[in-house]
């Protein structure tokens, strides 16, 4: 019997770069710079928590909305950052990861032919999420080498169709994160246009140089068309928990909630209500950007010795590093090439552009032991 076939609904996508790049890794013995994760170990006191939550019994199924406990201790700590009340029965819903988060936002608002706003370098998930809606992704690129928003360029992409604009700051792969400026831009736009808001801020934390994390729930007039999406994997270094959050106002969130429902339905308990207690001491957030901001610090400065040329990176668990003064091949080849003969694995920039923009860059993680760091960079000093 012919064995049957299903027409794909999303044809043009393989599998992500991160997967590729961490087993070609694993299968030659690479260090593995590419895939975003921490190679230290995540928290001690929130190991004993989860333990002892499990050991006491928080075995069965959390509310839907998340363990409301975690959700005040997150509206807590949104208070102390941004200054904002939030409503933590109406307004937040823990999902399995900042992933979850997005696609569940997207698919809550979007409809066929909807279009989205989405900057590239961009994220691998977005378009996807927004093409299996049955939206459109209106790609505006940022300008290279200091990925920026040109938004002249994005208004000249506005139609009566668009509905949504996805911001991901601090961002992945560049660094790159909102300013003031993008900010007054992207107030005048939204209001002018009526959009709403995707906004990922994953990196939160991992911000650097003193810069504010401008998140969309510090300014009232954004927050009310915004699902901001994050994730407990990047600010508890624990990227395989997978659990994350989306903050949105309670006409959103109760839509949120019935794709959540049904998808989810709920995440993990013990990691829940170890989080509504860890998250008590700000330090336990507070200290992060300070952690990441001397990875990226060391990790500079052990690529001087390199013939690397980086690019600035303001925030996340990436620096992208040009390549393309030294060598001809085309960054995907490059990063087989590097992986295979150098034992550092890294991650092509043009894996998130639709078009496969190739500027001579990859991106290397620094979140990593100063020791795997030093081991990586001894091996790419020896390049000619
Ligand atoms: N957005 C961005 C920009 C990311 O880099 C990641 C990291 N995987 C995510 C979302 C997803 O986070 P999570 O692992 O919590 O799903
Ligand atoms: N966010 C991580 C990265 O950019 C990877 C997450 C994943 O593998 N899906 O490397």
């Amino acid at each position: 019997m012919e064995s049957l076939r299903i027409a794909s609904k999303l044809p043009k996508v393989g599998t992500t770069i991160f997967t590729v790049m961490s087993a070609l890794a694993q299968e030659t013995q690479a260090i593995n710079l590419s895939q975003g994760f921490p190679d230290f170990e995540m928290p001690e006191a929130l190991v004993r928590l989860t333990t002892e939550a499990m050991q006491q019994g928080a075995n069965q199924y959390a509310p839907m909305a998340g363990w409301l406990p975690l959700r005040a201790q997150i509206a807590q700590k949104i208070y102390n950052l941004y200054g904002t009340d939030v409503n933590p029965d109406t307004e937040i819903t823990i999902t399995p990861g900042g992933t979850c988060a997005i696609y569940t936002a997207f698919t809550a608002v979007l409809r066929p032919g909807d279009e989205v706003i989405v900057f590239e370098p961009a994220y691998d998930s977005y378009i996807p999420n927004i093409e299996i809606n049955g939206g459109v992704a209106v790609r505006v690129a940022l300008r290279f080498p200091d990925y920026g928003i040109d938004w002249q360029e994005v208004r000249s992409k506005i139609t009566s169709r668009t509905r949504m604009i996805a911001l991901n700051t601090p961002h992945n792969p560049t660094g790159s994160v909102l300013r003031e400026a993008d900010i007054a831009e992207l107030r005048k736009l939204v209001a002018e246009h009526d959009l709403l808001i995707m906004s990922d801020e994953v990196y939160e934390h991992l911000i650097f140089d003193d810069l504010p994390h401008l998140s969309m729930l510090r300014y009232p007039d954004l927050r009310a068309r915004a699902f901001v999406c994050f994730s407990f994997g990047k600010a508890c270094h624990c990227t395989g928990w997978k659990l994350g959050y989306c903050v949105a106002p309670p006409q959103f969130t109760a839509e949120f909630r019935k794709v959540h429902q049904f998808n989810a339905f709920s995440c993990f308990t013990p990691a829940q209500v170890a989080l509504a207690t860890y998250l008590k001491d700000e330090q336990t957030y507070r200290s992060v950007p300070a952690l990441y901001q001397q990875k990226r610090d060391y990790f500079a400065q052990l690529m001087t010795q390199t013939r690397f040329e980086p690019l600035p990176s303001h925030g996340s668990y990436f620096q992208l590093y040009r390549y393309n003064h030294f060598s001809d091949l085309n960054d995907r080849d490059f990063s087989i090439w590097l992986t295979k003969t150098k034992g550092v694995a890294c991650i092509p920039a043009s894996a998130f552009y639709q078009d496969g923009t190739d500027h001579g860059v990859v991106r290397f993680c620094f979140a990593k032991k100063n020791q795997t760091l030093e081991q990586a960079v001894e091996r790419l000093c020896d390049l000619e």
